[in-house]
């Protein structure tokens, strides 16, 4: 459903959720341009994280240009709803892109490390580091290029030449380096953010995140500092960017490499080729038996067909929209409430009044897109039928089911680390036919895409071929309407 959001510009759809807030993709009606509106709730962030957090957010974003960093159009708030209007990245989250227990193939993985790296370099240059790396927080543009987004956690740590460390332990338990798991910590911010580069490359050559945290009290996380490498994920590596990974997973901070050590390393530097043949788990130097989770990969099973559709050498064509366009300055000045964005921003300029009111009719819009996201597919049958077999086949998984708005249902359970996981089904009709997208609220993106891929490998018999994701041709844009489940 598209909402009237400001003077030719509509809000769209919903690109993601966070915790204060969600993200929405909004469309100008005229030019078709698209920008990410991240909508914090103000009141929310003030009651857990503090009132300067999303002052400290913006005021970070507002510095930074760099091509491989989301770029940040400008911001204006209306009462308690502060909205960041931020460059739409269509290709989703880097997340999507890792098939669980596989990964991608090396030469994606090197090529989007690459990329990592160049951003983080660019932050650390300006002494800015962003203290939550993973693989939900880099999102990929309409060429695929990786922009790291979400600097809500991001702080200063180098200001007019000076140096301070940190003592604020935040980010993401499975991402954080071991150094801030320490009794009163104090540690460098840039080799924390290395650190949480390295796990996200170890996710994109396994498909697995190699620890709960890097603490004693963790088994994997010894296995590690002891070097035995026989084990998952490790062994799924090849020797060349295994040998980088021991130098940026390096427990003591003062020998992990740096920046500049890793742009000499010989995998950073090695020319892979392109879609060349698919890296088997376990067909590394270190060769060993493939473990997968409750997913066949078995030639000719289902989950053999995903591996194919997952696989970034192999893209089968996706779901194509009219592609997006990059606002210009003048086309965004409507969404800033007449402000350019090189002007200062004053809050007071930043108003708006009759925004969020429904448009009747605007659902025809024919510009609507969708982000690239694999976590979706089609099924035959009637929205009532589809939802009591969803509904059993969670049950008979331990996923609680919820209905929790006329065309949503959330799912909830606990991975298999025993921490939370809450995913959102949206019914949508389109075409007369039915998308189901899954969404995730909370919890890891790998433990939710391999929830994604048992849940439609049981509902096979459903589901309707072509996929969005392998439809050969472009759909006429056609906007798809929110059925009730
Ligand atoms: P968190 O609670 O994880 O910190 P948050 O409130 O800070 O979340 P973001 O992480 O910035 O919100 O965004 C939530 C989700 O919205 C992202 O994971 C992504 O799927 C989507 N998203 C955010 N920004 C964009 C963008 N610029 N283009 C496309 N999708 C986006």
């Amino acid at each position: 459903m598209a909402i009237a959001f400001v003077e030719g510009w509509d809000l769209v759809q919903t690109l993601g959720e966070g915790a204060y807030g969600e993200v929405r993709l909004a469309v100008n009606r005229a030019t078709k341009e698209a920008v990410a509106v991240k909508i914090i709730d103000v009141r929310r962030v003030a009651a857990t994280a503090g009132p300067e957090t999303v002052r400290k957010e913006i005021c970070i974003n507002s510095m930074l240009t760099h091509s491989n960093v989301v770029r940040f159009f400008g911001t204006r708030r209306d009462a308690d709803i502060h909205y960041i209007f931020l460059e739409y990245c269509s290709g989703g989250e880097l997340f999507d892109r890792i098939e669980p227990d596989v990964g991608m193939p090396e030469f994606d993985a090197q090529k989007f490390f690459r990329q990592l790296l160049a951003g983080v370099e660019y932050l650390h240059s300006l002494g800015i580091t962003h203290r939550d790396i993973k693989p939900e927080n880099l999102l990929l543009d309409e060429n695929d290029k990786l922009k790291i987004s979400d600097f809500g956690l991001a702080t200063v740590f180098r200001h007019n030449g000076r140096e301070r460390r940190l003592s604020r332990t935040c980010g993401t338990l499975p991402y954080v380096a071991p150094e801030l798991l320490q009794p009163d910590p104090t540690f460098r911010a840039a080799p924390v953010d290395v650190w949480a580069c390295g796990v996200v490359l170890t996710a994109m050559l396994a498909g697995e995140l190699p620890w709960d945290q890097p603490a004693m009290s963790c088994m994997e996380f010894v296995d590690w500092r002891q070097r035995r490498l026989h084990v998952t994920p490790w062994r799924k590596i090849d020797s060349l960017p295994l040998a980088l990974l021991r130098k940026v997973l390096e427990p003591d901070a003062e020998k992990r490499a740096t920046i500049p050590e890793i742009r000499q390393n010989s995998w950073f530097n090695h020319t892979l080729k392109r879609g060349g043949v698919r890296r088997e788990s376990g067909e590394s130097g270190l060769g060993s038996k493939r473990i997968c989770s409750g997913i066949d990969l078995s030639p000719g099973s289902l989950a053999s067909d995903e591996r194919v559709r997952y696989s970034v050498s192999q893209p089968e064509p996706r779901l194509t929209h009219p592609s997006p366009s990059q606002p210009t300055g003048s086309s965004i000045n409507a969404l800033l409430g007449g402000l350019s964005f090189s002007q200062p921003l004053h809050p007071d300029h930043m108003l708006l009044s009759s925004q969020l009111q429904s448009t009747p009719g605007s659902s025809q819009n024919p510009w609507l897109r969708l982000v690239k996201r694999m976590t979706r597919f089609f099924v035959r049958g009637a929205a009532e039928e589809v939802r009591s077999r969803l509904s059993e086949v969670c049950e008979g998984h331990g996923l609680s089911y919820r209905q929790t708005c006329p065309t949503q249902v959330t799912l909830s359970t606990l991975d298999r680390r025993n921490n939370k996981l809450i995913f959102k089904v949206t019914f949508l009709e389109m075409d007369g036919r039915l998308l189901l997208d899954f969404r995730l609220s909370k919890g890891d993106g790998l433990e939710f895409k391999r929830h994604f891929l048992k849940l439609k490998g049981h509902l096979y018999d459903i589901v309707s071929k072509p996929t969005p994701t392998s439809t050969p041709t472009s759909p006429t844009p056609t906007s798809p309407t929110l059925t009730s489940p």
